[in-house]
């Protein structure tokens, strides 16, 4: 007898849906995953008539919950499916969008909308394991599709996938890329999980941590080598902002309580 296929949902909350756009790259190889399973819910294809009471194997979720319905719709889900897998940097760490939480909110959203502002939902930017039990992630902005691919292959097999705990330095230093930190620019890479290949130093821009940082790091160690090297002044200049963007700042805020 033929083995059921896995049914599968890929959903977007608020998001830029680069993580799926990045899969689409993928062109033939992605029909082919795609072709062994029961795509049932992926609005960049077309999808399969469902009803709404649809049971999932695996969820994929992309995307911030920003919106009251994208709450909803993500705890909708947890309850409809077997397996929920974060993926992207915004479902990850709360992604771009987690800048807002180092805003003054209210205030912000008092002059976008004068006159309705009361009426706005204006919440903080939370990863989604904090808010639903998630059972897996696929970090990055955007994902690696070649990861995505990685996956499923584990998926398909029964095998349960991890990523290695190394940092971005590991494979910037194998593709002998020229180290950015070195030079005094803000790079994160020793500090982030690697798995990525380097893209971002690899095209000379600073490692911001997008894939969220490895378990063990010490943030104290790094903040004082760095400000040794280059001074108070610079570090709050050039990287601490930069700890804004993935929601860092606050896991290392976290970390020294
Ligand atoms: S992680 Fe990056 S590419 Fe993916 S949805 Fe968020 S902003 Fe877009
Ligand atoms: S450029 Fe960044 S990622 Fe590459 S070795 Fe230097 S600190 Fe590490
Ligand atoms: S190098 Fe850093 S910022 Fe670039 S993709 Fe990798 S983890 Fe993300």
């Amino acid at each position: 007898m033929e083995q059921q296929k896995l049914k599968v949902a890929m959903v977007s909350l608020t998001s830029c849906e680069g993580c799926y756009f990045s899969l689409l790259d993928l062109g033939n190889e992605f029909l082919e995953i795609a072709d062994k399973i029961d795509l049932v819910k992926f609005r960049l294809l077309e999808e399969k008539e469902h009803s709404e009471i649809e049971k999932y194997d695996i969820v994929f979720v992309e995307g911030s919950p920003i919106l009251k319905s994208n709450f909803d719709e993500l705890i909708d889900l947890r309850l409809r499916t077997k397996k929920l897998i974060v993926l992207g940097g915004c479902a990850h760490t709360g992604g771009t969008y987690a800048m807002r939480n180092h805003t003054d909110k209210k205030k912000a959203c008092k002059y976008v909308y004068p006159k309705t502002n009361k009426k706005v939902f204006n919440p903080n930017i939370l990863e989604l394991s904090k808010i639903v039990k998630i059972d897996g992630v696929i970090p990055t902005c955007p994902i690696n599709p070649r990861e995505f691919v990685r996956f499923m292959s584990f998926v398909l097999n029964s095998l349960s996938f991890r990523i290695i705990e190394r940092p971005v330095c590991y494979e910037c230093q194998l593709a002998q890329t020229p180290c950015l930190l070195k030079m005094g620019l803000p790079c994160f890479g020793p500090m982030a999980l690697g798995g990525c290949d380097a893209p971002c130093p690899k095209a000379g821009m600073p490692c911001q941590i997008c894939r969220g940082p490895m378990k063990e790091v010490q943030w104290e160690n790094f903040e004082k080598k760095i400000k040794n090297i280059i001074g108070d002044e610079k570090w709050e200049k050039d990287f601490n902002e930069i700890l804004e963007i993935f929601n860092i700042k606050n896991k290392i805020i976290k970390s020294k309580e």
